[in-house]
């Protein structure tokens, strides 16, 4: 009998490629032949990938040729298509901004008034810009947009940056701020049971890796008077483990941080008396 499979979309080639593939790997999925890159499967997990331009994964999961996606939310926006987010995957970070040319003047949004705005986001742009009750020229563009203004193209752009370096490059300044994105998995709205299933199993999976990220492991070695000022400051996930050390009268303190007050805590700790702190990247964390 044939096995029901996940079928999941993912980049072809690009920003989001490797990371992708990398989520896949850290929840124990392994892929035959990559390099093939049209389509492959799973010898371990019930899945089937296809790898196609981002531009496309929102259609294909609307219309259900895959079940699922991952694709940048700035994309899922821009194509409008019907399908639901069912995990943000804290990659391929960035954001749609307006950016100008550093010598032109600007006082806010009415500056970009019967601008020409080369984009390849023109439905969100679109949309933005009507909120803000501004009437421009929308010129639609699939890459390098960041060059349109020095080729006389258009006055501005509203482009996806990271850390803004080829805005800088292009003598060009952002000055807002559309969308905030980062990658997404997404759903078909209409699965069958057994999809459903298989995605619980893998979303299971993704989000232990996640959470494993945020965390580390730490060990430390505390003198046993110190202990109890030292265990207030840690949060765990119950108490932490408390073991003698050979050395009489010290003991080996181990505990799980998350990474949002990792530095502070371990200055803490250190400050109450702990010394030699390990700290150790985990792997998968289930609750
Ligand atoms: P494709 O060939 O699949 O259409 P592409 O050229 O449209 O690829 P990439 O440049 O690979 O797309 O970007 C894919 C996604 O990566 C973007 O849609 C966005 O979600 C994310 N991303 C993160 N940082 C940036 C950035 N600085 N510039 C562009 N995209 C970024
Ligand atoms: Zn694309």
């Amino acid at each position: 009998m044939d096995q029901t499979k996940l079928r999941i979309a993912i980049q072809k080639s690009g920003r989001l490629y490797e990371d992708s593939v990398q989520l896949l790997k850290e929840c124990g999925i392994d892929l035959r032949n990559v390099k093939d890159r049209l389509k492959t499967e799973s010898d371990n997990f019930p899945l089937e990938v296809f790898f196609l331009r981002d531009d496309d994964i929102p259609q294909y999961v609307e219309d259900g040729v895959a079940d699922i996606g991952i694709v940048g939310e700035n994309v899922l926006l821009e194509k409008n298509k019907q399908a639901a987010v069912v995990e943000k995957l804290g990659f391929g970070k960035c954001r749609l901004s307006v950016a100008i040319p550093r010598a032109m003047e600007y006082e806010g949004v009415a500056s970009l008034q019967g601008k020409r705005i080369a984009t390849s986001y023109p439905f969100l742009v679109n949309k933005w810009l009507n909120e803000n009750l501004v009437q421009a020229e929308i010129h639609e563009i699939s890459g390098s947009v960041e060059i349109a203004p020095g080729i006389g193209l258009a006055d501005v752009v509203a482009d996806l940056v990271s850390s803004g370096s080829t805005l800088f490059m292009n003598g060009l300044k952002e000055v807002e701020s559309i969308l905030q994105s980062q990658s997404v998995l997404i759903k078909n709205n209409g699965l069958g049971k057994e999809q459903e299933q298989l995605l619980e199993r893998l979303l299971f999976r993704i989000r232990a890796v996640k959470k494993a990220k945020r965390n580390k492991y730490v060990l430390m070695n505390a003198p046993n008077d110190k202990l109890k000022a030292i265990i207030s400051l840690l949060p765990g996930m119950r108490s932490p483990t408390v073991l003698p050390l050979a050395e009489e009268g010290w003991s080996s303190v181990h505990s799980v941080l998350s990474e949002d007050r990792f530095w502070d805590i371990i200055e803490e700790l250190k400050a109450a008396g702990a010394e030699g702190i390990l700290v150790v990247p985990i792997e998968k964390m289930v609750n």
